[in-house]
């Protein structure tokens, strides 16, 4: 089966008692004993939820993993991953990654005796030079939030296979429509299903999914224990948002390029970044190992917070929200926003300027959104 087909039947089979033809909310804690040891075939929901399985086994299906396991937002799942790890570990992180992520791994992993080394830049012979003997985890976004530089997957799993370590790629940004790392050689990817797969602006969710066994029976086993578990009417909906993944990310891409082009011409625009534009330093990286360009588009502009400030107010579509992937069009301000926890020195050194903006273009017409971005940039 293709995406579409499989994003809409996938795990979704007619319900066995009803004919159901949408999965049910099986919104029950527990499940009857068919006998002493024999549970009918669940038995409680941490452990295991129908919607949830429907929701995991369709997700799966669409990264091209063997397995999948659902968490209840993208950084329990983040953490069920760092689960892998023991103290003395060590991980090689890019040094453009989700701040919630670096957060945890700063302020709740190092104190627990994980270490982490940040490459700067994105050549796979930088990766090779920060391995040590003790590392355990390669991680990477590709692009990267927010200023969408790209990892070589292929490059940076051979890397990491040699040396025995595991390639975890945080594919929120792409969804499986537009990238799957697995099949380029990553061992784990990740998503935060608040965002594309979601795609509503509905739920908050998380997902890990892998082929490979151990990882995937120590993720369940974290999953079971620590038990940040998504409820049945969050797999649901985002079941539901996962059936229009593609038109929606067809939707918002074209919309996205259209929205970037606008920004790479406009004369108070001192640089727009997007994979799909060719001023983009990886546009052929991307095309290469991507499908699609995806619809987050970052541009920046002179002045500062207090021309930051002007902008958004004089936005009358787009929302000055944080957050990405639902169908309304958003702008945020990575140095105050998805940014903040990081210390005005550690953003300029990553890039992260006063003065940059970043869109999650959403699905609107785009005329009205780029007349929008427009009456705003003259204000
Ligand atoms: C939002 C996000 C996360 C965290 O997910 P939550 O669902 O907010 O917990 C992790 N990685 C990336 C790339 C994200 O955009």
């Amino acid at each position: 089966m293709k995406f579409s087909t499989k994003a809409i039947r996938t795990g979704q089979q007619p319900d066995p008692a009803t004919g159901s033809i949408i999965v049910p909310v099986y919104q029950t804690v527990n499940f009857v004993f068919d006998d002493i040891g024999r549970p009918h075939n669940y038995e409680y929901s941490r452990s295991a939820n129908p919607t949830r399985t429907a929701l995991e086994q369709c997700l799966a299906s669409l990264e091209e993993a063997k397995f999948g396991l659902a968490f209840a937002s993208g950084m329990a799942a983040v953490d069920a991953v760092l689960s892998l790890l023991r103290p003395g570990d060590h991980v090689v992180s890019a040094e453009h990654i989700y701040g919630g992520t670096y957060r945890l791994f700063e302020q709740v992993y190092i104190p627990r005796g994980i270490s982490f080394t940040y490459v700067k830049g994105w050549q796979p012979e930088a990766f090779a030079d920060a391995l040590r003997p003790n590392t355990k985890l390669v991680w990477i976004e590709t692009p990267a939030n927010p200023l969408l530089q790209l990892v070589n997957v292929r490059a940076v799993a051979e890397i990491t296979r040699r040396h025995g370590a595991k390639l975890v790629a945080d594919n929120t940004f792409s969804t499986p429509y537009f990238q799957r790392p697995l099949t380029q050689g990553a061992d784990i990817v990740l998503h935060s299903t608040t965002k594309y797969v979601s795609g509503h602006s509905d739920v908050i969710g998380g997902v890990v999914l892998t082929n490979d066994p151990w990882v995937h029976e120590q993720v369940k086993f974290h999953q079971n224990a620590a038990g940040a578990v998504p409820g049945p009417w969050d797999c649901w909906l985002s079941l539901r948002g996962l059936k229009t993944l593609a038109v929606r990310m067809r939707q918002h891409e074209a919309n996205a390029r259209a929205v970037a082009e606008f920004l790479s011409k406009h004369p108070k625009v001192l640089e727009t970044i997007y994979p799909g534009l060719p001023s983009h330093p990886q546009h052929d990286l991307a095309k290469a190992q991507m499908d699609g360009f995806g619809a987050i588009v970052t541009f920046r502009v002179d002045g500062g917070n207090e021309a930051v400030r002007r902008f958004v107010k004089a936005l009358k579509i787009w929302l000055f929200a944080e957050s990405l992937g639902g169908v309304e069009s958003l702008v945020c301000h990575p140095a105050t926003m998805s940014h903040g926890t990081l210390t005005p020195e550690e953003r300029l050194e990553v890039g992260i300027t006063d003065g940059t903006i970043r869109l999650s273009v959403g699905i609107e017409d785009v005329d009205d959104l780029i007349d929008d971005l427009g009456q705003a940039l003259a204000q």
